[in-house]
């Protein structure tokens, strides 16, 4: 496909009121400043506060700029994501989150490294200033299984300010999958990627839409998403347990025909017994991960469903100098 703007700027926005306004003052100024061409896609990932009448106000104001893209449930951040990478008209795309953790002014950083050849520029939180025991320390030995599991090595994958090129971007939305990971994801597709370090800020307002439930499902996507290493260790694992069960079981066997039977060690045998049962359940589970997304690819349902998609894209309008005639509105 070929680029119309320079800058797609892509957005999921969950119940986000309270940001949106100082989002939008702040990422216009930083687009405007930069003299290209853009535009922005705010996805509304079913928001049941106001930020889907904020949105289209947004579009309002800058009726070429600002694309709003209108899920008709909640279907999450990264359809959110996906469903805007879909219809991009940018040579490179930034996806930043609405809450302003990402700051819009990293932008130019982002986009330098772009210019300097990186057709992926991740990014490395600065200082999280997220609670250390429930989020900074599980997210940072998440990143560690997953370097180890999957072999992909993104240094802080949870920050989801990222530039890529419009072909990983439209590799990405290629991908039929129905869990996919758009960092991991554009980082596989990447010819030259690099990664810079960007401020990270505190939740400006609201809450993290992210309970601990949800950062399970999001881990186990991930992993089961791109790796059978949860297969393979379990399958191993299971050989090694079973082979060492089976040697208990002659050992008691050899004893009961020598000694008798016992009845002292009944305990122990509950123990191992139990033992290999949360084995089975475990491996049954992994398992079941595997075949529920078999299961959802084989239905082909859409991934996300679209109520209304709110655009101009009528092409006269997107440079930055009728961006400045527009200034005068924000
Ligand atoms: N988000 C979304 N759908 C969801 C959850 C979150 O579109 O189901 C958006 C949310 O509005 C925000 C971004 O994804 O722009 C990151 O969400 P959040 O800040 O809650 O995640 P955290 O920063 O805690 O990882
Ligand atoms: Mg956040």
């Amino acid at each position: 496909m070929t680029a119309s703007v320079y800058l797609s700027v892509v957005i999921p926005v969950y119940n986000e009121e309270d940001v949106l306004e100082s989002l939008y003052k702040r990422l216009i100024k930083v687009c405007d400043d930069l003299g290209k061409s853009f535009e922005i896609i705010f996805t509304n990932d079913g928001s049941n506060d106001r930020s889907s009448e904020i949105l289209k106000e947004f579009h309002l104001r800058r009726p070429h700029q600002i694309r709003v893209i209108e899920f008709s449930g909640n279907f999450g951040q990264h359809m959110a994501i996906l469903a805007a990478f879909e219809r991009v008209r940018g040579e490179v795309i930034i996806n930043l989150d609405a809450d302003l953790q990402n700051p819009p002014e990293e932008i130019p950083r982002l986009l330098e490294k772009y210019r300097q050849g990186h057709d992926y520029v991740g990014s490395i939180r600065d200082v999280r200033q997220d609670s250390f025991l429930f989020r900074s320390l599980p997210s940072k030995f998440m990143n560690w299984l997953r370097g180890v599991i999957t072999g992909i090595r993104i240094t802080d994958q949870g920050c989801m300010m990222r530039a890529y090129s419009r072909r990983i971007v439209d590799l990405v939305a290629k991908c039929h999958e129905s869990s996919t990971f758009v960092t991991v994801l554009g980082y596989s597709f990447s010819i030259n990627p690099t990664e810079i370090r960007i401020r990270h800020d505190a939740r400006a307002e609201g809450q993290s839409k992210y309970g601990i439930y949800k950062l399970v499902r999001v881990t186990f996507d991930l992993f089961t998403g791109f790796s059978m290493a949860p297969l393979h260790v379990f399958t191993v694992f299971g050989f090694f347990v079973s082979s060492l069960s089976g040697l208990f079981v002659f050992y008691l066997l050899v004893r009961r025909l020598i000694i008798g039977p016992e009845a002292e060690g009944v305990f122990t045998l509950f123990a191992i017994a139990f033992f290999l049962i949360s084995v089975a359940i475990a491996g049954i589970g992994i398992v079941g991960e595997y075949v529920g997304r078999i299961y959802q690819v084989v239905r082909y349902r859409p991934r996300y469903l679209i109520r209304e998609i709110i655009e101009d894209l009528s092409e006269d309008d997107v440079s930055s100098t009728s961006s400045m005639k527009r200034r005068a509105l924000i």
